[in-house]
């Protein structure tokens, strides 16, 4: 249990107070002193909360947020990694009258590290390879339901037809959803065997997109799913998070390989039925 609770400080001034007291006061997991100068009529408040660490160990034993991964919203192709406009609306649908709350990846960060309280019957809807119909019919699509998700850009496709432009993946930030990175081209992780490659697939990436939404960019979701534990090292200097698909988590970085299915063109219940089989 080492390292297990951080002490973060809150310090709040206000303008009200007359008088001069100091106070000590100790709630559960939460010390409180007040000090009170009167020059001014300032009331300095110093909060020093405990903050939980969750280590590798404790993340692993967490339940998991059940996580949908989403390529095309389109029709006519016969593959796992396409759902009709249809298809993709009656999932939300059914997830939706099932109650399901979608939550977005600093949701699932801070109740993997923090134990931060999640909504009832959580699930997270991600996006990958920056198509156009992610802004067209997928996010419309959640927008009605009340859902917000998560974007992972490849930025090679950048302004390229049938993909997403750069304004289009700003408005997807702004709306509330969260992009993330999917590297530059889709090379995958375990390929990355010089800093020229890190560079390229996600030093220049991260930084592009983060210019592009205004934000820091603090995900990443691996190419193809494929990951190792020598890259899970090197992405922890980079992102919070990076979600694999349903392969092992690695025990030491257990943020590092948050794992996703593959959300196939199946009826509402037998998905539903699918993702509850999956995720522990
Ligand atoms: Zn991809």
């Amino acid at each position: 249990m080492q390292n297990k609770y951080k002490f973060i400080l809150i310090v709040f001034i206000l303008l009200i107070f007359n008088g001069c007291t100091q106070t000590a006061s100790n709630k559960d997991g939460e010390i409180t002193i007040t000090n009170i100068e009167d020059t001014a009529s300032t009331k300095t408040e110093l909060i020093v909360e405990k903050l939980i660490v969750n280590n590798a160990a404790e993340i692993l034993q967490k339940k998991e947020v059940p996580v949908l991964c989403y390529h095309r919203i389109e029709g006519g192709r016969n593959d796992v990694y396409s759902v009709s406009p249809e298809v993709f609306a009656s999932q939300l649908q059914a997830l939706s009258d099932s109650g399901y709350n979608s939550i977005l990846p600093d949701q699932l960060y801070n109740y993997l590290v923090h134990d931060a309280s999640l909504p009832a019957k959580p699930f997270m809807l991600t996006f990958d390879d920056s198509r156009k119909e992610h802004i067209t019919i997928a996010a419309p699509e959640m927008e009605k339901r009340n859902f917000k998700g998560a974007f992972f850009i490849m930025t090679v496709t950048n302004n390229k037809k049938n993909y997403l432009t750069k304004d289009e993946i700003s408005q997807l930030s702004s709306k509330g959803h969260t992009v993330g990175l999917h590297s530059w081209d889709h090379v995958m992780v375990t390929k990355y065997n010089d800093s020229t490659l890190w560079k390229q697939q996600v030093i220049k990436p991260q930084k592009a997109l983060e210019n592009m939404v205004d934000k820091p960019i603090d995900y990443w979701a691996y190419p193809n799913g494929v990951y190792n534990h020598e890259a899970a090292k090197e992405l922890d200097k980079h992102f919070k998070m990076s979600f694999i698909l349903l392969a092992k988590r690695d025990s030491i970085y257990p943020l590092q390989s948050v794992r996703r299915m593959i959300a196939p063109p199946l009826a509402p219940e037998k998905l539903i039925r699918s993702m509850n089989n999956t995720f522990n």
